[in-house]
This record gives C-alpha cells, structure tokens and sequence, in this order.
C-alpha cells in the first residue's frame, strides 16, 4: 500500500469513529409507581359524600392522561380494593426508580391543613427518598395557592416495605375546609396532577 493510500485509510477509520454515538447518549428510562391509596370496601377518609378513594383515584387518572416521558404504572386504575401487601408485592417486582403514593388527611382539628410528604427512617432508602420529598417539594411550592410541609417521617407500611424509594404524598385535610374545597375541585385536582407529571418527567 503506498504512503496516501494507508492516510487516507487512517483517515477513513477516524472520521467514521466519529460518527459512531457513544452509548451513555440514550436517555435512561425512568420508572414511577402512582399509589392510590384505599379503593373498593376501603373508603379511606370521609367527610359526607366525599370519600379519600375517589380523590386520589381522580388524581391518579389526571396523572395518567397528562404526557410523560417516563413510564407510570398504577397498582389501581379502578375502584378496587388491594391490600398493602398487593401493593408492596406489585412494586418490589417491577423496582421501579420511585413510588409516589397518594392519600388524603384528617385531623381532629379542623385547623390543620396542607399538603405532608412522608419517608420511612426504617429502609436503606431514606437518604434518596428524603432527597427526592425535598425537590417535590420545591416543585408543590411553585404553585402559591398551596401549603406543604417539610419532609415528614413516619413508619408507614408501603414506605417500609418497599425496596425502592418511596414518599407517600398526603395531599391536603379533608378536615380543613379550606383544602377539602381544592381536593375537590377539577380545576385544582388538575393543578396538583401537572405538579407530579412534571416532577417525574424532570426525574434523572
Ligand atoms: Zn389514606
């Protein structure tokens, strides 16, 4: 092979290297689990004809039919009662990257009002589910019309016992009357789905 002729092939094999995309280039797909809480014979909180189930369910359903480029899967769809252990099981066999889980307080003063975000001190996951109530947060904060406490902690059951991250989201006081006005209302239901749809679609 004359001189030119190997340049050129080196040359060849350079350019086409730069060319080839480097692996670490696709995005990583991210995988949420939305938790309605209660469903079915489980009503959770009540207040008149208002029941937490059909909160988080209507809640839930916004979240699904808002666009995201991460992967949602839901433990219900329906109005259909599961355990917490069928919850529990459901997550730790996809292990997905977080589990939002979605409630609906009460107190026995009608005073107290506003979004709560829990995390489990008892798993090894509590530094990175801390971490991500902190920035879910900042992102419910965004919207002014709504109260939200710190990171809360508290020894729930799905928060134990799921091998993965997870924050359970108390989203307001059916007590308070305040919170059970926006709780109820499609406008603020849609509100509160947009801050959870854009905070796992920002999730890296
Ligand atoms: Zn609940």
């Amino acid at each position: 092979m004359k001189n030119t002729s190997k340049l050129v092939l080196a040359l060849t094999v350079i350019v086409s290297f730069a060319f080839i995309k480097p692996k670490h280039s696709e995005p990583k797909k991210i995988n949420i689990v939305i938790d309605a809480g209660h469903g079915g014979t489980d009503f959770g909180a009540t207040s008149d004809a208002i029941t937490e189930k059909k909160i988080v369910e209507q809640v839930t359903k916004k979240i699904k039919s808002l666009n995201s480029n991460v992967v949602i899967h839901f433990t219900r769809n329906e109005d259909n009662f599961l355990s917490l252990n069928d919850r529990t099981a459901f997550i730790n066999k996809l292990k997905p990257d977080l589990v939002l889980s979605l409630h609906v307080n009460t107190s026995l003063n009608n005073k107290t009002s506003g979004l709560e975000f829990y995390v489990a001190k008892e798993t090894e996951f509590f530094e990175k589910s801390s971490k991500i109530a902190g920035e879910l947060i900042n992102k419910f904060a965004t919207n002014k019309n709504l109260k939200v406490s710190n990171v809360k902690t508290g020894p729930f059951y799905i928060l134990k016992k799921s091998e993965v991250p997870a924050v359970i989201v108390e989203l307001g006081y059916l007590t308070n009357e305040n919170d059970k006005k926006y709780l109820v209302d499609d406008n603020e239901q849609n509100k509160i789905a947009q801050s959870i749809s854009e905070f796992i679609s920002e999730m890296k």
